[in-house]
């Protein structure tokens, strides 16, 4: 049970080395003395700056001699064998596109002990000795089962906008899809001004509220809405009225998807009810809000968090995730890293408060 135990440790840190030397000799002795052939894939919803992070993973490995495999369509082309292998300048060009060249998927075949028994019938039958997963937390409990069942060495990236693993400040893509919204909320309040209108815009985040609450402070808004902290309608409706008397005229409130106050339309049909005076406007941001250039951060991110899981492999590491912590990189265990949840910094929200007043 080798990668269990692994837990919030830095890299390179000699108690991380202790708990692997003493419960995987074999798996680290394999990988420091014969690692010479990684597979890399990127699954579930795709992120900016996943193309950056695959890059990184190739370009690090080549680096270090180490042979890598770029694994089409996640799961599913794994298990159909779409795999070829990278060359440095197979990952040319791609460190400023949006999605993932590699392309992802989602694998029913995956959740079953049979499709990922194929799946590392696959990848021993291609001299694959280790994997690289980037993927939010469904794809991370897919690789631990992998490795669990398999003894597949496994090495996770986070890469989803939603900012929702646990073991890492930012995840790939969070940066590009904050200043997406941004910059969409931005123009939504030139109309909103004209007009004095209220705005009620939906962004991404089914269970976190991250997008919504960076997004929603850098642009200025009114209110928002999160999953983590349920405000109800009497609160909108006491907020917009505080808004009114402090002589405000337009009003933009973000909401994230997983908000339990009724949803978008539900709250401005209640606004409108209750508050006669508002002239009220839904706009939900939806798929526009994965896509686009990565932004440098997100770059640099997937970049450092690339090497890393390939020096992870190399140390003989595995069953964790690299991440990023108060700028440092960390691992987590895959497990805890798919089983928990982020806490959201009050201070965010206490900010966000004050500023709209
Ligand atoms: P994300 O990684 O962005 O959270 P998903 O939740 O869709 O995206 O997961 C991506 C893929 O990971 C799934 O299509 C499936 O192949 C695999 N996966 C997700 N959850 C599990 C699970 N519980 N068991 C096995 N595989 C899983």
């Amino acid at each position: 049970m080798w990668w269990h135990d692994c837990d919030d440790l830095r890299s390179k840190n000699g108690e991380l080395w202790q708990l692997f030397h003493t419960r995987s000799t074999f798996v680290r002795d394999a990988l420091m003395t014969t690692l010479q052939h990684i597979g890399v894939l990127t699954s579930g919803g795709d992120a900016p700056g996943m193309n950056a992070a695959v890059r990184a993973v190739a370009r690090s490995a080549i680096y270090h001699n180490i042979k890598v495999t770029g694994i089409s369509e996640g799961y599913t082309g794994l298990l159909e064998g779409k795999l070829t292998l990278l060359n440095s300048r197979s990952v040319s060009n791609i460190v400023n596109q949006g999605g993932t060249f590699l392309k992802s998927a989602r694998c029913m075949e995956f959740y079953k002990p049979e499709g990922r028994a194929k799946a590392a019938e696959q990848l021993r039958e291609s001299g694959i000795e280790a994997l690289v997963v980037i993927g939010g937390d469904g794809s991370f409990t897919g690789a631990t089962l992998l490795a669990r069942e398999q003894h597949i060495p496994v090495v996770g990236i986070p890469g989803t906008i939603d900012n929702d693993i646990y073991g890492t400040d930012f995840t790939i893509g969070f940066d590009t899809a904050i200043n997406t919204v941004q910059e969409a909320v931005d123009k939504i309040r030139d109309t909103a001004t004209s007009h004095n209108r209220l705005f009620i815009i939906e962004v991404m985040g089914r269970d976190a509220g991250y997008i919504a609450l960076y997004a929603g402070i850098g642009a200025g808004s009114e209110e928002i809405l999160i999953p983590e902290k349920s405000r109800d309608i009497d609160y909108l409706l006491h907020s917009l009225n505080r808004s009114d008397r402090a002589g405000k005229t337009s009003s933009i409130v973000i909401v994230a998807e997983g908000d339990k106050s009724g949803g978008v339309f539900e709250l401005a049909k209640t606004v409108e009810e209750k508050l006669p005076g508002y002239s009220t406007r839904v706009t939900v941001l939806g798929h526009l809000q994965r896509g686009g250039r990565p932004t440098c951060a997100d770059r640099v991110l997937a970049s450092r968090l690339g090497v890393a899981a390939v020096d992870t492999l190399r140390d003989g590491t595995s069953g964790v995730m690299v991440g990023l912590r108060d700028n440092r990189i960390t691992l987590t265990g895959l497990e805890k890293a798919c089983k928990e949840t982020p806490d959201m910094d009050p201070e965010l929200i206490r900010v966000a408060d004050i500023v709209s007043i």
